[in-house]
């Protein structure tokens, strides 16, 4: 009788879109032992890329429930991997600590609540007279900031971790296709995936992982109530000319009014980002991005923007993010990630893995 692995290295398995969530599954399959395509025609320009790659896992506060139990997975998944790709790449890395900061009464009592409540050592609400309440209150020229900290939640470069996992995935000799994909339909037992160029890619079974376009292709196949919505997210560089302001004495990321920050020299930092039902990037993203205090600091007033960049993600409509659905008969859609997919990619990947082994056992 043959071993389960010997059935995997068999079995060819098609993952439909190269953004984090279909190289996570890549990987995830790969360890396994499976034969994989990957097939993204534009995977430079997705949301992916645009991430600004906080990972947000603890410091969440609703504890309950199938998005607590998947933040908590890749909590715990988090370590492996980037052990694993460090060998690879040993620049990749998790910045710690994640603060989250509030000039509103009313939140920051929820979130010392939510601290007080939870007895979770690496959660604590920050002191006045700290260090990096003192440091931002003196930056952004402000009194009354308030907020609490996370030690094991931080940052991941996210273009660094793509590219970390294209080598990685190539080493592990993972075809890719530059390609879209129009069409997939079954036939005789085996699944095929139709190329713009009318090129027909065999498989024993399709992930799909090209988040909003997952829909079109199952619309013609079968019937599903699964809807998806595009969110736009933004985020840009600011260049700032004031020398009396280090922000490299701020922490290396955090989060003020929903607007996350993270310095990355002396007079330049990141801010992003917004979500909105919309595809077109906004005119007036310096203005609204940079609107999270009562006044603004006069550097950021003056601060000019160096770069610009958005990503359009896809929210389901009517149920919860992500969706995770094995459709049946070898197809699998992984998608619906309109925030948070670089810190879920591990546990989603590790449901898809699972489902995936079972099909085969
Ligand atoms: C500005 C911004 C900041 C963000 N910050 C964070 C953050 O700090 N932390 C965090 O965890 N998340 C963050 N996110 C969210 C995160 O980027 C998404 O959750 C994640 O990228 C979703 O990944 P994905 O693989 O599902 O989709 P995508 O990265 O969009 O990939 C889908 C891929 O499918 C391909 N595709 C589509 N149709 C086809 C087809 N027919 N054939 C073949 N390929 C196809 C596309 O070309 C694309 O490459 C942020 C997003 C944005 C925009």
């Amino acid at each position: 009788m043959k071993s389960l692995k010997e059935n995997f290295q068999k079995a060819h398995i098609v993952i439909i879109g190269s953004g984090i969530i279909g190289k996570f599954n890549a990987l995830e399959l790969s360890e396994l032992g499976f034969r994989i395509t990957i097939i993204d025609p534009a995977e430079q320009r997705n949301s992916s890329n645009a991430a600004l790659g906080l990972l947000m896992g603890n410091i969440y506060q609703k504890k309950k429930g199938r998005s607590w139990d998947l933040r908590k997975q890749s909590v715990k998944l988090w370590p492996k991997w980037l052990k694993q790709l460090q060998e690879i790449n040993n620049k990749l890395n998790i910045e710690k600590p994640l603060i989250q900061l509030t000039t509103n009464e009313k939140t920051f009592k929820k979130l010392e609540k939510f601290i007080n409540e939870n007895n979770d050592q690496s959660l604590k609400v920050l002191e006045k007279d700290s260090i990096i309440i003192e440091n931002i209150s003196k930056t952004f020229q402000t009194r009354n900031i308030k907020g609490i900290i996370s030690y094991k939640d931080g940052r991941i470069n996210a273009g660094t971790l793509l590219k970390t996992l294209d080598k990685y995935l190539k080493n592990k000799k993972i075809n890719f296709i530059d390609e879209e994909i129009i069409k997939i339909r079954k036939s005789n037992n085996q699944w095929f995936s139709t190329t713009k160029s009318n090129k027909d890619i065999k498989s024993d079974m399709i992930i799909l992982c090209n988040s909003l376009k997952a829909v079109d292709l199952i619309d013609n196949l079968l019937s599903h109530n699964i809807k998806l919505k595009p969110v736009l997210g933004q985020a840009i560089e600011v260049g700032i000319n004031n020398v009396e302001v280090n922000l490299l004495t701020l922490p290396k990321q955090f989060n003020i009014n929903g607007k996350n920050i993270i310095p990355i020299s002396k007079n330049k930092l990141i801010i992003g980002s917004t979500d909105e039902y919309c595809t077109n990037p906004e005119k007036n993203i310096f203005e609204k991005i940079t609107n999270f205090l009562d006044k603004k600091p006069t550097w950021l007033i003056n601060g000019q923007v160096t770069k610009k960049w958005f990503g359009i993600r896809s929210r389901p409509e009517g149920e919860p993010s992500p969706i995770m659905k094995n459709l049946g008969d070898g197809l699998i859609i992984c998608t619906g990630f309109y925030k948070n997919g670089i810190l879920l990619a591990p546990a989603c990947s590790k449901w898809v893995a699972k489902e995936i082994q079972n099909y085969f056992a």
